[in-house]
């Protein structure tokens, strides 16, 4: 740990405070105002001048100022607009060639930004180019023509560049102390001007904590990953406070990428009640409510797409005057693959338009909802200065805000952006100059102001890293301590290639990094600063940075044994010795509450869903009688899959994750296409009392007429859900029609080669059976059955949409059982017959349940059955030796008498299915609902099973 026998800033404080004629220049305001207040607690003084306690940036403006009589210094606006309009005349004629190649001259808006930061540091590279470089080249010569251009353009207006001025030093009869001045990014700029006036100015460098001057080194603790490393820091903080009797505002945390960790840093301290104020400021578009430019311009730019709108609509800081016609419009959108516009023979579509003309039931209230916000965001495209921008934005939210119920924090947000929009029509009216696409340009400029939000609360200061480092707390605290997030280098020229920087400035770029580590050490005054770094950070892996000890902690088994939830936890378990947590926070006692007054209010709260969840069941077994259970094939196969996850899907609860995203084609999308275009060409030939035909590879004319009529109808069909066929989906449909009809034709002429002379039974018949004994109602749906004209024998055939979907497991294996006398085969025969069935090896339920479900309900004893990929056209024989014949399969398949043995299986399974939802008997069972299971699961952030499994990985 380095030991300092006195801050420096302190020492120097005291011995010069007294000395009106002095003042204290610090890198930021924040270190300068901090000093100030501390001031008075270090000195003899009783209030301090604060105008004493400068921040860099406004010493500069003070003491370093050019004094350019005539001239206004350019604001950093007219910058932005002045390149903005070059790139519109590079666009016309194109004169760059290497800052904007002539490829891109015409879409080149992105480049204004860089542009723009080329600008203050032009005059300086002018000068060490004329002294430095001896040839130009293409990149030196758009350098040349862009000073040329911005000079003619400030001399236009009257201004001058404050960075292309050599400034001189005006002391004004004070004596300036500058503290830490080699961490200021411009500190080479002033170096020389400054360290020339020794006699007005005392330059206090950072001190040497190097072993070499006999300081250790400070240790930054090194944990597994970033959410045990912020539990740490809430901790220590915790500890610090309770302990050592440091206040809240006393302690500062320093966070290097605030996006990243700013809400998981608030969420571990609200946990442990600690007051904290997050000193962040964000660009105006990076925050909710100021990002709503944004987002109009990209409804604008992507001519209104579905995610444009989505986003939009779905920004809830904004106060919509009706947010339920906005969802509205986002389900429709959705319902109707909204997707995007497009040019198709040269027609604009807009999708939304012909998705709403298409409809089956028109909602004009939506409609007309979409027609105002579309006319709304038009208008701010299509204005031609700031201010027309102005009264789109009054005239939009005059029509969709209710500023009545606009939060505090989106009021002074949307406040701040229309001032902004006012500074650029002021400009704008000053000095007539307009840019060639005004409101990307205000867009844009949003990016670039940052908003601090005004906090009033008390409590841990967390800021950016580097900002507090010259600021004096009782105790720094630096998370993301790794050697890549601590890294800060100053690079001047930066838009020039590392060479050609290194040969005209004839230096390296400086790295101050190690000086920032210090600093935090330097200014952490009661207790040592407190570094932490994670191996596994939010979005990468990271190492801890060289210039402290590394203290590793990445396999402590006892991290957090005070932490009172860890304690609750303990004592929950029944770990040995462990009491109740002597205290616990807030949050845990309320929690505790709530759960208890719940216990009373629904005393046996689980039996009484799963009776809510049977007696639905029960019902929608429809016509059945009463307390008849509803069975499925899927159903089933859902059930012993997971008894839980049969719960979260089951029509009564129907949990899905919220999905808002619209796709063109869902996964299903084709195989539900395929299955509409095969039952509506089975049914043809079924009602014309066609027989499957072909002779050498060819289908008969009416076949192929058949077929082609089937596309055309499945295409336009106007189902429901998954198969309804919307606007967009349609016009996608017929564009690819030949590829669909290569696919099917070439399955159907395999699918009647193998079954040619067989005629179609039946096809997408519904099947149902009741069970008296039982109380059960089993539905089904066949894909097609067909007969043999030939010998009378049935085939049930079931379509996949690929060899993928065909279910390998078909049998149930008695065998295994039968063979139980001889030795071994003895003990795991009986130990199957003792497992629970879902530890069973158990076959696929659907043809040993078609099968049962046709020989119940209508009397035919099924010989065949066999699963047909489409894709692939390919039979995939199940039972019967004439379905093995007409496959011409090698595999040996069973006869239907054989087969009956897995049938036999499947009825005991409906009947332990129907037996155990009854009683609502959900138990999961360890060793089917094991880890690999779980967590592959889409219900694991609900399901608690998901924790239990965690703990034994
Ligand atoms: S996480 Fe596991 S127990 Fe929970 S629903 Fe999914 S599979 Fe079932």
């Amino acid at each position: 740990m380095a030991e300092i026998s006195e801050n420096i800033v302190e020492k120097i404080l005291k011995e010069n405070i007294k000395n009106q004629d002095t003042v204290f220049v610090f890198p930021t305001e924040i270190a300068a105002s901090l000093w100030a207040d501390r001031s008075i607690f270090v000195t003899d003084c009783q209030a301090v001048a604060l105008e004493r306690f400068l921040a860099w940036d406004k010493f500069k403006g003070e003491a370093v100022r050019s004094e350019n009589q005539n001239k206004i210094s350019v604001p950093s606006t007219m910058r932005q607009i002045f390149v903005s309009r070059l790139i519109e005349q590079n666009a016309e004629k194109p004169f760059f060639k290497s800052l904007i190649s002539e490829k891109y001259s015409k879409t080149a808006e992105s480049f204004s930004t860089w542009i723009a930061s080329i600008l203050p540091k032009l005059g300086m590279w002018k000068e060490y180019f004329e002294k430095n470089s001896s040839q130009k080249d293409a990149e030196d010569q758009d350098l040349l023509v862009l000073y040329e251009k911005y000079t003619e353009f400030l001399n236009k207006y009257g201004f001058f560049d404050p960075a292309w001025e050599k400034p001189p030093f005006k002391s004004n009869g004070k004596h300036y102390f500058i503290f830490f001045p080699e961490i200021n990014s411009d500190w080479e700029e002033y170096k020389f001007i400054l360290e020339s006036t020794k006699e007005f100015i005392t330059l206090v460098n950072v001190p040497d904590f190097s072993e070499k001057n006999n300081f250790n080194k400070s240790e930054v603790k090194f944990f597994n990953n970033s959410r045990v490393e912020l539990k740490n820091i809430a901790n220590k903080i915790f500890e610090l406070h309770h302990q050592k009797k440091i206040d809240w505002q006393s302690m500062a945390i320093s966070v290097p990428d605030m996006e990243l960790y700013g809400s998981y840093i608030d969420r571990e301290l609200e946990l442990m009640e600690i007051p904290h104020v997050l000193r962040f400021s964000r660009p105006l578009s990076g925050t909710p409510a100021g990002n709503l430019f944004n987002q109009i311009k990209e409804c604008v730019s992507s001519k209104n797409s579905y995610d444009s709108i989505k986003k939009l609509l779905l920004n809830d800081s904004l106060p919509w005057k009706n947010p339920e016609l906005a969802q509205k419009l986002i389900a429709f959108g959705q319902e109707n693959h909204c997707i995007c516009s497009y040019v198709y023979g040269g027609e604009k579509i807009d999708v939304w338009e012909k998705s709403f003309g298409d409809a089956k039931y028109k909602d004009f209230e939506v409609e007309n909802f979409y027609n105002s916000l579309k006319t709304y965001l038009k208008k701010f495209n299509q204005a031609k200065n700031f201010n027309s921008i102005r009264t789109s934005y009054f005239e939009f939210r005059n029509k969709f805000f209710d500023m009545e119920n606009c939060s505090d924090s989106a009021n002074k947000i949307l406040g701040r952006c229309v001032s902004e929009l006012g500074a650029l029509i002021d400009l704008e009216n000053q000095y007539d100059c307009t840019v060639p696409s005004p409101f990307d340009f205000f867009a844009e400029q949003l990016e670039s102001k940052k908003y601090l939000e005004q906090a009033s609360e008390f409590g841990v200061q967390i800021y950016e890293y580097k900002t507090a480092a010259c600021a004096p707390f009782d105790c720094h605290l630096v998370i993301d301590s790794s050697q890549a997030s601590l890294n800060v280098s100053y690079k001047d020229f930066s838009f020039l290639n590392e060479n050609k920087r290194k040969k005209l400035l004839n230096r390296d770029e400086s790295n101050v990094s190690d000086k920032f580590v210090q600093l935090y050490q330097l200014n952490s005054l009661k207790e040592p600063a407190y570094f932490t770094c994670a191996e596994r950070t939010l979005d990468a892996y990271a190492q801890p940075v060289s210039y402290l000890k590394m203290n590793d902690l990445r396999n402590e088994k006892i991290l957090f044994s005070e932490n009172p939830y860890n304690l609750e936890k303990e004592w929950f378990i029944g770990s040995e010795n462990c009491e109740f947590p002597p205290k616990i926070t807030e949050i845990q006692s309320k929690s505790f509450k709530n759960w208890m007054n719940f216990q009373k209010i629904v005393p046996v709260l689980q039996e009484k869903a799963v009776d809510a969840v049977t007696e639905l069941n029960s019902k929608s077994a429809g016509n059945a009688g009463e307390n008849s259970i509803y069975v499925s094939k899927s159903l089933l196969s859902k059930f012993y899959d997971c008894p839980r996850k049969w719960l979260f899907a089951c029509r009564e609860m129907n949990l899905k994750e919220q999905d808002k995203a619209a796709v063109l084609l869902d996964r299903f999308a084709a195989g539900n296409l395929y299955h509409k275009i095969l039952e509506i060409y089975l049914k043809a030939l079924k009602n014309n009392g066609f027989h499957l035909e072909i002779e050498e590879d060819k289908l008969e004319e009416k076949y192929e007429q058949i077929l082609e009529n089937a596309i055309t109808e499945a295409i336009n069909f106007d189902g429901e859900g998954n198969e309804k066929n919307c606007f967009l989906k349609k016009e996608l449909l017929k564009t690819t029609r030949p590829a669909i009809k290569r696919t099917i034709l070439n399955f159907i002429k395999e699918f009647t080669k193998i079954f040619n002379n067989c005629e179609v039974d039946d096809c997408e018949g519904e099947l149902r059976i009741q069970d008296e004994e039982f109380n059960f109602t089993f539905n089904g749906r066949i894909d097609c059955l067909l007969k043999d004209c030939e010998n009378g024998q049935y085939y049930l055939v079931d379509f996949k949409n690929s060899d993928l979907a065909v279910p390998k497991n078909l049998y149930f294996k008695e065998e295994e059982f039968k063979t139980s006398e001889e030795g071994e085969n003895l003990q795991s025969a009986e130990i199957n017959k003792n497992l629970p069935l879902e530890e069973q090896n158990f076959p696929d339920f659907q043809m040993p349940a078609y099968t049962w479900l046709m020989e119940k309900q209508k009397n035919i004893c099924i010989q065949n059955a066999a699963f047909f990929s489409i894709n692939e056209a390919k039979v995939w024989p199940v039972f019967g030796y004439e379905m093995q014949r007409r496959a011409n399969s090698k595999k040996e398949i069973p006869d239907c008498e054989k087969f009956k043995k897995t049938t036999e299986k499947v009825i005991e399974f409906v009947k332990n299915y129907v037996q155990r939802i009854r009683i609502g008997d959900f138990k999961l069972n360890e060793k089917v609902q094991n880890y690999e299971k779980c967590s592959a699961c889409e219900y694991n952030s609900i399901c608690r099973k998901t924790f239990n499994v965690g703990k034994h990985e």
